[in-house]
């Protein structure tokens, strides 16, 4: 309906604008990737900072083009929201990391728990709740194995929030993504039924050595905490940051200091070396 407006509108003031050919292409070049099978996941380890083991992965999607190689999710995402595209893209990631879940527990490599991220105008659509479900049970997970990070709660309407308290109430695991970057904040905690907070990697770059130099990220721990909320920390890259994180009473941590994001098939290799170090 929303091209069928624009092109009207095209046709009336005869302008046929740049941006509107390349949008066109990018979202001929969507569909047609989709069918290649062209995006992938790359799967970063979040680990418990009282066990030091591995709890679960954040999926990462990757768009392998065919002339430009490996294009990162800031190249491409953001047109896939103003093109409605992120809706079925969604879907693709959302299969593609249930089955490799799977596969991995057919294989024997324990992976108990994926994060995915989703956006918040999948979040918007009547039938997400039940399409994220559908996509669990095809693959035989429980749905306490699947963990959706979401962002820009301040922009969530009514239909987005009614689509979270589905997802909980089915047993899928929430978890507020980007915490303290103005789009999510402790102002719109209320409204999200969320089991994790994520605070964003801006923060966490802060902390520079192990004593508290970083009053925001201890007090969003402390509060967090009296909210029953476990805290992740996200773009840890240094030792210090995780030792400062421990102290402080984060519960999870992800970043480079652990590992990158890494294709499934060096996860299993990764897992060894993991248990070994
Ligand atoms: P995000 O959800 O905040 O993900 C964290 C980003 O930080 C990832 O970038 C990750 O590779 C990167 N990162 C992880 N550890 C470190 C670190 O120690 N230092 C630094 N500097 N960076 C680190 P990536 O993979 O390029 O993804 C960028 C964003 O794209 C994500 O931010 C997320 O908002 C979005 N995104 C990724 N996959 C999906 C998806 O499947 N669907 C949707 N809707 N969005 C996605
Ligand atoms: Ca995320
Ligand atoms: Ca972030
Ligand atoms: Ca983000």
């Amino acid at each position: 309906a929303k091209k069928a407006g624009r092109g009207q509108h095209r046709f009336f003031d005869q302008s046929l604008n740049l941006k509107d050919v390349e949008e066109f292409h990018l979202e001929q070049s969507f569909a047609e990737a989709l069918r290649n099978r062209e995006f992938v996941l790359h799967y970063q380890p979040q680990v418990c900072l009282d066990s030091m083991k591995i709890i679960g992965y954040e999926a990462l999607v990757r768009w392998q083009h065919q002339e430009f190689g490996l294009l990162y999710p800031d190249r491409f995402i953001p047109m896939a929201e103003n093109s409605g595209f992120v809706i079925p893209l969604g879907l693709e990631v959302l299969r593609l990391a249930c089955a490799q879940v799977t596969q991995w527990q057919v294989e024997d490599v324990p992976v108990r728990l994926v994060a995915v991220n989703v956006s918040p105008i999948q979040l918007a659509q009547p039938q997400f709740c039940r399409q994220v479900l559908e996509i669990i049970s095809e693959h035989g997970l429980k749905t306490g194995q699947l963990e959706l990070e979401i962002t820009e709660t301040a922009m969530l309407d009514a239909r987005a929030v009614e689509s979270l308290h589905c997802l909980k109430a089915a047993g899928v695991k929430l978890s507020l993504d980007d915490f303290g970057t103005g789009y999510s904040g402790f102002a719109h905690l209320e409204a999200v039924p969320v089991d994790k907070l994520k605070i964003d990697r801006s923060l966490i770059a802060k902390i520079c050595n192990s004593h508290d130099d970083s009053p925001i990220v201890s007090s969003t721990i402390i509060l967090a905490k009296r909210m029953h909320l476990k805290v992740v920390a996200e773009g840890v890259e240094t030792r210090e940051q995780l030792v400062h994180l421990k102290v402080a009473g984060c519960d999870i941590a992800q970043g480079y200091h652990l590992s990158r994001p890494i294709p499934p098939a060096e996860v299993p290799g990764f897992l060894r070396a993991f248990a070994g170090s």
